[in-house]
């Protein structure tokens, strides 16, 4: 690459890969002046840049964060740009193995994440790490050596580049530039850093997070709150929870109370204590008595 490379963070991953920021649009404040733009001057109230993010992703109202934008330049093993491309909602571009040789760089994990077949999630592996696994490390790093030598014995052969490298494996470094809006950043990064996704591909989108988080602080951490540390009940699974909370008002009132006595210390606005009870409300079978927008029902 040449030398009007502009980095604005930078962190290594796994054995030979990288993240790096190199182009951020957009700020915090540039969301909510999206967002305002959609009551203009209908509304007196204007709630301030952390409210009204926090709302906006609360609400899943994400159009406005499509008005921040990143770009990254990434440096992974194929098996994980393979899973990465999937995310359509981006721009990219990659090296080219037709156009260039193929840098001397594979992965090798090291012994301790060589962990066993999970048997309960088809696609997963475990935590513990699988007997021999020094062994197998080693001979993961020996396949790939020996298969890069076989790609260099065509090329000294006078085969194409593209022809050449169709046995080279996986575990092959690859480097790509991927620009993508905050909106399906999150929704990225959300899928991502999750423990169902391979832990390989979590290692960046885990930078991913902190690298935006130096940009967009309140959208990240608001990602954090109602997203990414946030469950969700399926209606079977809420049907269960209501047949064992029915009639227990008392519960309601329990957390009504706390929420008055602690209102100052809690990290909930005030909507969302409303919010709250809404929710419990719901669990136990009531209507909600908030409206769309989120206010109290006359
Ligand atoms: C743990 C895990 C396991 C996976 N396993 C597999 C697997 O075994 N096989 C496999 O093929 N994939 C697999 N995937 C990929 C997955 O199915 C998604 O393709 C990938 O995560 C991208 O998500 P996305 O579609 O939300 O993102 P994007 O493609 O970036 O899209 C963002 C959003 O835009 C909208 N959108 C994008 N394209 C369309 C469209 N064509 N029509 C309508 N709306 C659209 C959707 O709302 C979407 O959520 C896996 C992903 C994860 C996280």
């Amino acid at each position: 690459m040449g030398e009007d490379r502009r980095v604005l963070l930078s962190e290594k991953v796994l054995d030979h890969g990288f993240v790096e920021l190199i182009d951020v649009l957009g700020s915090d404040q540039d969301i909510v002046n999206a967002a305002r733009t959609s009551y203009d001057k209908g509304t007196k109230e204007v709630s301030s840049t952390k409210q009204l993010i926090r709302y906006l992703i609360r609400h899943k109202h994400s159009g406005p964060l499509e008005f921040g934008e990143l770009v990254f330049r990434i440096r992974c093993p194929i098996f994980v740009a393979r899973q990465w491309f999937r995310h359509r909602m981006a721009s990219y571009n990659e090296v080219s193995l037709r156009y260039s040789e193929v840098v001397e760089e594979f992965y090798v994990p090291r012994s301790e994440w060589i962990t066993g077949q999970d048997r309960r999630n088809r696609q997963a592996r475990t935590d513990h790490e699988i007997e021999k696994s020094e062994e197998i490390s080693s001979k993961l790093k020996q396949d790939a050596e020996n298969l890069l030598k076989e790609y260099h014995n065509y090329i000294e052969k006078g085969v194409a580049r593209e022809i050449a490298r169709i046995n080279l494996p996986l575990s092959i470094y690859t480097s790509f530039v991927f620009k993508i809006d905050l909106r399906n950043l999150l929704n990225f990064l959300s899928l991502r850093t999750d423990p169902h996704a391979q832990f390989e591909i979590r290692q960046y989108a885990n930078i991913m997070a902190k690298m935006s988080e130096k940009f967009f602080p309140i959208v990240i951490e608001a990602w954090r709150d109602y997203i990414r540390n946030s469950i969700s009940f399926s209606s079977a699974e809420l049907h269960v929870l209501k047949n064992i909370f029915e009639d227990k008002l008392e519960i309601i009132k329990e957390v009504e109370n706390f929420l008055q006595i602690n209102q100052k210390i809690l990290p909930l606005a005030k909507l969302e204590h409303l919010e709250l009870i809404d929710k419990l409300r719901k669990l136990m079978g009531f209507d909600t008595t908030l409206d769309y927008l989120g206010k109290e029902k006359k």
